[in-house]
């Protein structure tokens, strides 16, 4: 059993730090909300007072933070992790963030002597509490085959994607359909409602035709086929529309950066900021159908 520090106690990173206490870890955390601290410490985490402190000893150190800039932020620097870290020790950062922060990321831990990963994970708060998350990795081979054990104690798809910033690569360019089909399966309900076609003849149709997708089947954007969907309970989350948006917002700068054309993922994003600044950010992305009938 490994000694982890745990960066980031959050909605995530809390159950996901619970999660490798479970498995017989020792964990020692560090945030800066005393509510995070709190049901951490409940958990069975240790609390250290600086990020500092929780790497020197660690084997591993998992961040799980907003942004790059939180990230780098608690990497870089005289009272940052990388200096404190023994070389050798293993940094996995789980945050979902822009690929060119994430390569930094790796470029600081090497540079130290220390081993890197970028884990981004999907699952939400439900699966990292029930340790389903699935997580994208990117690094070295021999890193991501260190990292694998303690990712399974949180997760249950554990995949290697290539090299630093993979993974933050997989994450949002699954998230970037993920955005775009949502809107699509919205868009041909709410051309079935002006054409008098029932919610329920649509989806028997386009679940078992063409136009199958995940954003269809699994996860409906009417109430009624698929029971289990957040259009069922008035588009509570499930997926809020904020992290649509920020996830978006990552796969545009990288498509500008890289020189992609991502005309409809542009268009996603510019939908996902409008039903935000409509003070729909809380609600499940799905409730995007909403904006698209002109509702609210
Ligand atoms: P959160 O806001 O609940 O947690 C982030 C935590 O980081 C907070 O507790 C905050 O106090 C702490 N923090 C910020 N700056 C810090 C610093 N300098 N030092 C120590 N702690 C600091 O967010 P979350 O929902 O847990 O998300 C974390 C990451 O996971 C994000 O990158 C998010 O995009 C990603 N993610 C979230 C979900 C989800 O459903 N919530 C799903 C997949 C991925």
């Amino acid at each position: 059993m490994a000694v982890i520090g745990f960066i980031g106690l959050g909605n995530m990173g809390g159950p996901m730090a619970a999660n490798l206490v479970k498995a017989g870890h020792s964990v020692q955390g560090f945030d800066l909300s005393a509510a995070a601290i709190d049901a951490a410490t409940a958990a069975g985490v240790t609390i250290a007072d600086s990020p500092a402190a929780v790497a020197r000893g660690a084997e591993i150190v998992i961040t799980m933070l907003p942004s790059g800039k939180h990230v780098l932020g608690v990497y870089d620097g005289a009272d940052g992790i990388v200096a404190a870290v023994s070389p050798g020790t293993l940094l996995i950062d789980s945050s979902t963030i822009d690929v060119e922060s994430a390569r930094k990321a790796h470029a600081l831990a090497t540079a130290r002597g220390a081993v890197a990963v970028d884990a981004p994970v999907s699952g939400g708060v439900g699966g990292a509490a029930a340790g389903t998350l699935t997580f994208m990795v990117g690094g070295e081979t021999a890193a991501f085959e260190r990292a694998r054990p303690v990712l399974e104690a949180m997760g249950k798809k554990i995949v290697h994607c290539g090299g630093a910033g993979a993974g933050q690569a997989a994450k949002i360019c699954n998230n970037m359909i993920l955005g775009i089909s949502m809107i699509g399966v919205c868009e041909a309900f709410v051309l079935a409602e002006k054409l008098g076609l029932s919610h329920q003849s649509l989806f028997d149709v386009a679940s078992t035709a063409s136009g199958q997708c995940w954003s269809l089947t699994s996860y409906c954007p009417v109430p009624g086929p698929v029971p289990t969907s957040p259009a069922n309970r008035d588009y509570q989350p499930g997926f809020a529309a904020a992290l649509m948006l920020k996830d978006l917002k990552l796969a545009q700068e990288a498509s500008q950066s890289a020189g992609a054309p991502t005309p409809l993922g542009a268009a996603a994003t510019q939908l996902y900021a409008m039903m935000t600044a409509a003070g729909e950010g809380g609600t499940d992305f799905s409730g995007i159908i909403r904006l698209l009938r002109g509702e609210g």
